[in-house]
């Protein structure tokens, strides 16, 4: 563009470039020093922060709260809304390749950033998982057990699905739910009248009570070139809906451990997937195994993978979105992981003297109830 003025050309110069750079980097290798975008400054983005430094990476993050967990490990934060469109797309062009950390960024926000820088995983499996219904009605899709579910919109529907499902269901909102929030156990129609009025005005889904033995989760990546790493099924416990605790190995046969991993490999391939996902799974009585719901992202359950595996989830996510081999997820050690959920962190004394406590905290200086303030993985050898 030789007539064009220096600063135009200069755009165009820069734009091409980008486009360049995108079309033939999409699955290519990204370079030692490139710039990775997390949305969401959380503890998940703070662990995958220090996953990407380890490999030479520089990481940019986009969160609303100044000094977040995310911030203090990172190269750089944008401290902005998730709909304020210039620093959006500030973002996108100072990173080479753009990831998230939780689930419910607005699929707004991804499309703006998305325009100017590849986002991995993509935009699929969060539309999915944002929403409970289209979630189940994906996983049953590719014939995979669900808890039996129906969307309700009235009150008899609710009370014809409870008779359906045995008179014991869960009422759940489709959207934004987390840590056990909005949703309620109902066991008679009565019950079911007031929990459909207390979680109006939510889209809601009913889902039939699963009389499960334990819950465990599948911490599975895969990478650009398709290559699938799960690593072994963790036993999750919750309380008040918040986990507490995730051990190695899974108090459960082996062939049910191995069939989890060749549910979650399905769903992963079934999204041309690249990254980490966490799926979660109810181990029924018979043994069956029922997918409770997928996230996709580096997961709670999976924080023990830090110290017990040479390549712990958070690094695989990172070799995914950049393009790398992913590395093994082979276990070397048992492992239980606590969460320290507020104030769980006034043990900290007690836990530092303990030789063989791996803590990680998420430098969060206010201890809420409920709030995750850190955790600590308690190693003991292989059996
Ligand atoms: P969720 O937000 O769907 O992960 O649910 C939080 C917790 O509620 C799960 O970890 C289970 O302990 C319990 N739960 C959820 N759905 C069901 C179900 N259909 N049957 C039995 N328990 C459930």
């Amino acid at each position: 563009m030789p007539g064009a003025p220096v600063e135009a050309r200069q755009l165009l110069t820069n734009h091409m470039a980008k486009a360049d750079l995108l079309a033939t980097t999409e699955n290519a290798q990204l370079k030692t020093g490139a710039t990775i975008g997390i949305l969401g400054g959380g503890q998940l983005g703070r662990m995958l922060a220090m996953a990407a430094a380890r490999l030479g990476m520089q990481t940019i993050i986009y969160d609303p709260a100044a000094d977040c967990p995310a911030a203090q490990t990172a190269n750089r934060q944008i401290t902005a809304d998730f709909d304020d469109e210039s620093n959006l797309r500030e973002f996108a062009r100072l990173s080479d390749v753009i990831t998230y950390e939780f689930e419910n960024i607005p699929l707004e926000t991804v499309e703006i950033v998305g325009v100017d820088a590849p986002v991995k995983p993509g935009i699929s499996a969060l539309q999915i998982s944002q929403d409970r219904l289209v979630e189940k009605e994906f996983i049953s899709g590719l014939d995979i057990a669900t808890a039996p579910f129906a969307p309700v919109e009235s009150v008899e529907k609710l009370q014809e699905h409870l008779a359906e499902f045995g008179d014991k269901a869960i009422l759940k909102t489709r959207r934004f739910g987390y840590d056990g929030k909005g949703q309620i156990l109902i066991n008679s129609p009565q019950e079911a009248a007031v929990g459909f009025e207390s979680l109006q005005p939510n889209l809601l889904i009913v889902e039939g009570f699963i009389d499960f033995e334990l819950e465990i989760s599948a911490i599975a990546t895969r990478g650009a070139d398709g290559n699938f790493v799960c690593y072994d099924p963790a036993w999750n416990r919750h309380a008040d809906g918040i986990l507490r605790h995730s051990t190695v190995p899974a108090p459960v046969a082996d062939e049910i451990l191995k069939e989890a991993t060749t549910i979650a490999r399905k769903i992963l391939e079934a999204l041309d997937y690249i990254g980490v996902m966490g799926v979660e799974l109810f181990v029924a009585r018979s043994g069956e195994l029922i997918v409770n719901e997928i996230a996709p992202r580096v997961h709670n359950s999976g924080h023990w993978t830090e110290t017990a595996c040479t390549v712990s989830q958070f690094e695989n996510h990172i070799r995914a979105i950049c393009g790398y081999p992913l590395g093994s997820g082979e276990r070397h050690a048992n492992c239980e992981m606590q969460n320290l959920i507020g104030d769980d962190i006034n043990q900290l004394d007690a836990i530092l003297a303990e030789k063989d406590a791996f803590i990680h905290l998420y430098g969060k200086t206010e201890a809420r109830p409920g709030r995750k303030m850190g955790h600590v993985n308690w190693l003991s050898p292989l059996k």
